[in-house]
């Protein structure tokens, strides 16, 4: 299950994602981080089974925590298969089918927003 996890980093808060690993014994996969003196935002991966601890224990920390049950959305009667997202995806999200059209391997994305901006018929969103 992924998490979106926004976090403030003011004086006296300690690194919160190895504060939560310590605290749970969860392992946590970091698949997208932008951190900076004053804030962060993380998207993590954890267990299905362990999503709900950590989720507590993050929000007891002081982060807003938010479960994404999905990738990017992707309204299909807007899409033109035109293949724009394809090459800008870091992640190798999507890709065609044997006809041409375009498919998504949605488990994969990480919600980084890149193919938002190329996608000349605004067919794709972030689930949030
Ligand atoms: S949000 Fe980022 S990772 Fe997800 S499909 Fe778009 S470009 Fe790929
Ligand atoms: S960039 Fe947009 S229109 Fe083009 S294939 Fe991707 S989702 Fe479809």
């Amino acid at each position: 299950m992924k998490l979106l996890v926004n976090f403030s980093r003011g004086k006296g808060r300690g690194p919160i994602i190895a504060q939560v690993v310590r605290d749970t014994g969860v392992l946590i996969n970091v698949e997208r981080a932008v951190i900076d003196s004053s804030e962060g935002e993380a998207l993590i991966e954890v267990p299905d089974d362990q999503c709900k601890l950590v989720r507590d224990t993050m929000t007891r920390l002081g982060a807003k925590v938010n479960i994404l049950e999905h990738g990017i959305n992707l309204n299909e009667s807007e899409c033109i298969d035109c293949g724009a997202c394809i090459s800008i995806c870091p992640r190798e999200v999507f890709s065609f089918d044997p006809e041409w059209k375009l498919k998504m391997a949605e488990e994969r994305c990480v919600l980084c927003g890149k193919c938002i901006d190329a996608c000349p018929h605004k067919a794709l969103t972030l689930p949030l």
